[in-house]
């Protein structure tokens, strides 16, 4: 890690190297602000995250994995089960889940379908697509409308959650509306953006938009 005088210029470098911005190091895979998407693939692209916890047959980074816990059983409290549908996916795994994709309905739609390897947030362990138990509105934007959807929107940021692909904000992250999925950027960063009125990690961080592969 170099000394932070040489990494706090708001610069943001080249991807082999330490970024940080706004106070946040946002290249290092490793880092639970690291910002993926269409134009920022993981370095190294089959990273792998060091500590991963069990949650229900998936996994998440481990400080990501105490706080979905937290988030799961405040909503069972209040009358709410969300049940964890996909989290932490390896670079294979992402690549044969894309693969399959391909073959099926050719690389146009594919992109619309799965990250390509290496530029899923699924592989840093910090995103975890949730569901309702009986499966209502499955990865479908009508997921907002239900309640473990309704939960979400209005209680992760309490426990460091973004919903990482707002409506509206396509043209920004190159994902359609995705209420079910939930990146774990930490409570700082979430007070951060929603501070500044920021929706997307792109515009906090003034990345530009990242619409397309490039
Ligand atoms: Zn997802």
């Amino acid at each position: 890690m170099l000394p932070a005088m040489f990494v706090c210029l708001g610069l943001v470098a080249p991807a082999a190297t330490a970024a940080t911005v706004k106070g946040y190091e946002i290249d290092a895979p490793s880092s639970l602000q690291v910002v993926v998407n269409k134009h920022r693939k993981l370095n190294p692209q089959n990273y792998v995250p060091s500590r991963l916890a069990r949650i229900q047959g998936e996994s998440l980074r481990a400080e990501a994995a105490d706080a979905y816990k937290k988030f799961a059983s405040a909503a069972k409290k209040a009358g709410v089960t969300i049940v964890p549908v996909s989290g932490y996916r390896s670079y294979n795994q992402q690549a044969s889940l894309y693969n399959n994709y391909v073959l099926q309905y050719g690389q146009e739609t594919a992109d619309t379908l799965a990250a390509r390897p290496g530029h899923s947030e699924h592989q840093t362990g910090l995103a975890m697509d949730i569901g309702n138990p009986g499966g209502t509105c499955a990865l479908d934007p009508c997921f907002e409308n239900t309640p473990a959807g309704k939960w979400a929107a209005e209680h992760a940021d309490d426990y460091g959650f973004i919903i990482r692909y707002p409506k509206g904000a396509e043209a920004t992250t190159g994902y359609t509306y995705e209420p079910w999925h939930l990146r774990y950027v930490g409570t700082s960063l979430v007070g951060d953006m929603n501070d500044g009125g920021f929706r997307t990690l792109e515009d906090f961080f003034g990345l530009g938009a990242a619409p397309d592969y490039l």
